[in-house]
């Protein structure tokens, strides 16, 4: 069977309700106005029966109404009030006087009746006639010595007229009203659906080369424009995340392509010219130097690709970060002077924090191999650990080439160079940035960079730190 539309769901749902609630309200309310005509006859019969009883004498054993005759309202009253009246006499059980309607419709107890209905005064029975259904109310009169039964009723067909009217309105009234209500609802859960199938039209035409489309949001800030502009968020970053796996692939691409044709051009044209011993020991240091490159990169991006699957856990141990900053100026301090450049270290002692030795190794490293590497002969870099109240601050500047502005948003992506040309390019892919700011993440701290070309560049970490 085929699952129910939300929109016929819908229609149920409004259609069951509406009933239940009709059908619920048409029964509270039948069974009030029963209740109330009910009553109502009840006393009136009773309100009948005691005016008579003021009226009734009995003369010579005979029952005699005494009234006014020319009181348009006694006459009146007692027209009424006798329509439905008999009086017997207990003791025989003989009926001793009784209207026309009662005689019509052929009622009349037995003396074993009387008696009962005598001794249970004042006594309600309704009965069945050919005249319809009588509510009669029995009560004993004692007079002159003897006692008497008064019968006084009142049809009971009005009061069954209207509720059998309200009965028959009712079945025509319930279906009509949930018909009713089922065609508006209907109606509304196929306006109020509209936009959903339009968003899911829209929705089915996104393919993943076509990303840079959006669900349309109409501006009527309900929960499905609130969908739609959800749905548009998720569908921008997964726009960039492919966008960047595209570029990730192409750079890796262009990155390996580029030392493998080194390579292979080396060999052949060593194989092609049949040189010396020592041709071929150069031709294969300079391609030492090529592995070199390609296995320092393929580590980084191993280590990358790891620490961005979440396998990398970082440490939370004390960090000397002044210590470590200073050996590691020490260590690098050969190489720029080989560069012929100054490398200054001014480290505030015992400066701590609370992270993970070796990335906070990593990153000091990572920035000032890059100070070495694009300042050329003359310059300086300087390397400065502080603390303020909160952070361990890093500071690593230099006055080297600077980075152009345009290029500054874009330092920290993977494989991004700002001129590859402008370096030795076996020295680096574009990836040591990526994993400074990734382990300045981890750390919960932040990294700015600030950068004139042409005049150096000056990279700022700040790492929260660890009270001592
Ligand atoms: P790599 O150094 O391997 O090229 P990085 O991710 O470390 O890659 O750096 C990305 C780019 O940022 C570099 O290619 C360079 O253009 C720029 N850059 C980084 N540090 C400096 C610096 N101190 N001075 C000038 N440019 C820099």
């Amino acid at each position: 069977m085929r699952p129910l539309t939300l929109r016929t769901k819908l229609t149920l749902f409004y259609s069951i309700t509406v009933s239940v609630l009709l059908t619920g309200f048409a029964f509270i309310y039948y069974h009030v106005l029963s209740a109330g005509l009910d009553r109502d006859l009840t006393e009136e019969v009773r309100d009948r029966t005691s005016g008579l009883r003021g009226y009734l004498r009995f003369e010579e054993g005979q029952p005699v109404l005494n009234y006014d005759s020319n009181d348009p309202g006694e006459v009146s009253f007692i027209n009424t009030a006798t329509r439905y009246y008999q009086v017997y006499e207990i003791r025989s059980g003989t009926l001793l006087s009784e209207s026309d309607e009662l005689r019509a419709a052929g009622v009349e107890y037995s003396p074993a009746d009387v008696a009962r209905y005598a001794r249970q005064s004042p006594f309600f029975i309704d009965i069945h006639t050919d005249q319809g259904k009588l509510r009669l109310l029995n009560e004993a009169v004692p007079a002159e010595g003897d006692a008497y039964l008064l019968v006084v009723g009142g049809s009971m067909q009005p009061m069954e007229d209207t509720v059998n009217s309200f009965l028959e309105a009712l079945v025509w009234l319930i279906p009509s009203g949930v018909l009713l209500a089922a065609i508006a609802s209907w109606f509304m859960a196929g306006k109020a659906l509209e936009p959903v199938a339009a968003l899911a039209k829209a929705a089915g035409d996104i393919a993943v080369s076509r990303l840079d489309r959006r669900l349309p949001v109409r501006g009527t800030n309900d929960e499905l424009d609130n969908l739609a502009s959800q749905f548009n968020g998720t569908l921008a970053r997964l726009e960039k995340a492919v966008g960047e796996m595209k570029q990730f692939t192409a750079s890796i691409s262009h990155e390996l392509r580029t030392p493998l044709a080194v390579l292979r051009g080396e060999a052949e044209v060593a194989l092609m010219q049949s040189s010396s011993s020592d041709q071929y020991r150069r031709v294969l240091a300079s391609q030492l130097e090529e592995f070199e490159k390609l296995t320092r990169m393929i580590n980084q991006l191993l280590i990358l690709a790891r620490a961005e699957s979440g396998e990398v856990e970082i440490a939370h141990e004390p960090v000397h970060i002044s210590a470590m900053a200073q050996s590691i100026a020490e260590q690098l301090e050969p190489v720029a002077a080989s560069k012929g450049l100054s490398l200054l270290w001014e480290c505030r002692q015992n400066v701590t924090l609370n992270g993970d030795s070796g990335w906070i190794e990593r990153i000091i490293l990572n920035l000032v191999h890059n100070a070495i590497k694009f300042t050329s002969s003359g310059g300086h870099v300087h390397v400065r650990v502080s603390g303020d109240a909160k952070n361990a601050i890093l500071e690593v500047r230099d006055d080297g080439i600077g980075i152009p502005t345009d290029a500054i948003p874009h330092i920290f992506e993977r494989f991004y160079q700002a001129d590859p040309s402008r370096s030795d390019r076996s020295e680096g892919v574009g990836l040591g940035l990526s994993l400074v700011k990734w382990a300045v993440d981890q750390h919960g701290g932040s990294v700015e960079v600030e950068s004139t070309p042409g005049h150096g560049s000056r990279f700022v970490v700040k790492i929260p730190q660890q009270s001592h």
